[in-house]
């Protein structure tokens, strides 16, 4: 096994490095990869269809403005991805495709306590600041 292993090592030597200097280096993500989920709330009706169809209930649907500048609220999902799995279902499921998909995956996402893995939808709407930078969207 060790001389396997020795072998393996001797032979790749001189082969082009694979590791990256994460995260000075990302990997290039596919077009099809489910990042931080992204909200137009111009489209959502407040259905609860995202937070029924969620296999770990990380959704809940709460009272937000309807946008940056106003003062009335309506309904929208709020989404704790502390406990998301990045499935996708929510985005497939809603009948008005206000949910999407970026490519942040972990920037904006990644934090100390939970009650900041709460995504509120002024922050999946991005009108709160995520802490991630804009090319990743
Ligand atoms: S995001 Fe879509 S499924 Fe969820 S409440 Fe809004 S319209 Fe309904
Ligand atoms: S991606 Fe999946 S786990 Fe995450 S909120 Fe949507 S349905 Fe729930």
């Amino acid at each position: 096994m060790v001389l396997k292993n020795i072998t393996r090592a001797l032979k790749n030597i001189r082969k082009p490095r694979v590791t990256r200097m994460y995260p000075e280096i990302r990997s290039e993500l596919p077009e099809r990869f489910r990042g931080l989920q992204k909200l137009d709330k111009s489209k959502c009706i407040g259905c609860g269809i995202c937070a029924n169809t969620c296999p770990n209930c990380a959704i809940k649907i709460v009272r937000a403005r309807v946008s940056k500048d106003s003062t009335k609220t309506r309904w929208f999902p709020e989404i704790d991805v502390g406990h998301c799995l990045f499935c996708g279902l929510c985005i497939d499921q809603c009948p008005q495709e206000a949910l999407s998909s970026s490519k942040i995956y972990t920037d904006g996402i990644i934090k100390w306590k939970h009650e900041d893995l709460l995504f509120t939808p002024d922050k999946l709407a991005r009108e709160e600041p995520i802490d991630a930078p804009e090319a990743e969207q």
